[in-house]
């Protein structure tokens, strides 16, 4: 345990967390949602700032990022812990951690141990990434002020519902932000993801942009929770509102966690999400979890000519020629 930063202390040894958009009002002894963040004697302590329970090398293209430094490698991190309770996640056993059991996860690590093995693996950047690394803040920015200084990139693969306060500290931090749009409506976020709105997801994504992080968008389409063509239409002018160049991704469903009983997304639902996200403006639009469905490729905003192609996780070829297509001179948008 050690003290955590960005909370207010309040009388009667009450404290707000400012961390997450929750901020959660904790008094002696309660932990917040994200069960990581606990109140001892007024003051909040992190469970998670040194804690590890997840590292792999992963092709950056699985984040997914498609639009920074395309074929690299990225060393992947995650501490236990989420601040939303989605009934579909896919790694809920690190994510939804009860306050008990938070202790037993993982291994302590330090930074400069992370930061080294991401180097002796030949990557070019680190993602933090699995669980949500808004809740174990403190370790992802000492790690991310190491791995700039080492030239590496920092990668933020995230729910985004931040704080205004969070969202502050990590501008001069993150180079790229893949952000979960998971739905357009309110109620999805609340029914599905116990969170009560979709807006400081939104403030997260435009603000990121106003701020020069690489944004690209990833959203995954649950077969009648969030697939409605009208609000994948909404979702998607809100995207080409901000910029027509930030990369969407529209991905398939598997059956999970408390989710078993919905069917897997079909592969129609996905071809029809990404015209939806084309017709709105958008410039690259991608489909996702369904390997050779068509969606997967880069094509170049100019003269509509393939510039990269990809089979899942595999970049098969890549034309971007520092940062521009070969054939028209068109800029392609992203970290190249
Ligand atoms: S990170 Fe979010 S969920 Fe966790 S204590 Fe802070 S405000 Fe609450």
């Amino acid at each position: 345990m050690r003290e955590a930063e960005l909370y207010t202390r309040l009388p009667e040894e009450r404290v707000r967390c400012e961390l997450c958009a929750h901020h959660c009002l904790l008094k002696p002894g309660q932990s917040g949602i994200c069960r990581v963040r606990e109140n001892h004697s007024g003051r909040l302590f992190t469970a998670v700032a040194d804690l590890v329970v997840a590292t792999h090398v992963d092709p950056v293209e699985k984040k997914p990022f498609y639009h920074v430094l395309p074929a690299s490698k990225s060393y992947s991190l995650a501490a236990p812990g989420c601040n939303f309770r989605c009934r579909h996640c896919q790694n809920y056993e690190i994510s939804q951690v009860s306050r008990q059991r938070v202790p037993g996860f993982g291994a302590h690590r330090r930074p400069v141990e992370l930061v080294r093995e991401a180097l002796a693996a030949g990557c070019r950047s680190l993602a933090y990434t699995y669980t949500e690394p808004t809740v174990y803040f403190e370790l992802l920015s000492e790690t991310a002020l190491l791995a700039r200084e080492q030239g590496l990139l920092n990668l933020m693969v995230s729910n985004g519902f931040l704080s205004p306060a969070a969202r502050q500290r990590l501008y001069p931090l993150i180079d790229a932000a893949n952000i979960d749009l998971k739905g357009w409506s309110d109620r999805f976020y609340r029914r599905v993801c116990s969170a009560r709105s979709k807006q400081p997801v939104l403030d997260t994504i435009a603000s990121f942009i106003d701020h020069g992080i690489w944004v690209e968008v990833t959203t995954l389409l649950i077969p009648g929770y969030n697939d409605d063509p009208a609000e994948l239409k909404e979702l998607a002018r809100f995207l080409a509102s901000l910029s027509p160049a930030i990369p969407w991704h529209v991905t398939g469903f598997f059956p999970t966690y408390r989710l078993t009983s919905v069917s897997p997304t079909p592969p129609e639902t996905l071809n029809r999400a990404r015209k939806i996200g084309l017709e709105a403006g958008l410039y690259y639009v991608f489909s996702g979890n369904r390997p050779g469905l068509g969606g997967e490729d880069t094509y170049c905003p100019g003269c509509a000519t393939t510039l990269i192609r990809r089979y899942g996780f595999r970049v098969l070829e890549n034309r971007v020629r520092e940062g521009r297509c070969p054939d028209c001179g068109e800029p392609v948008a992203g970290i190249f």
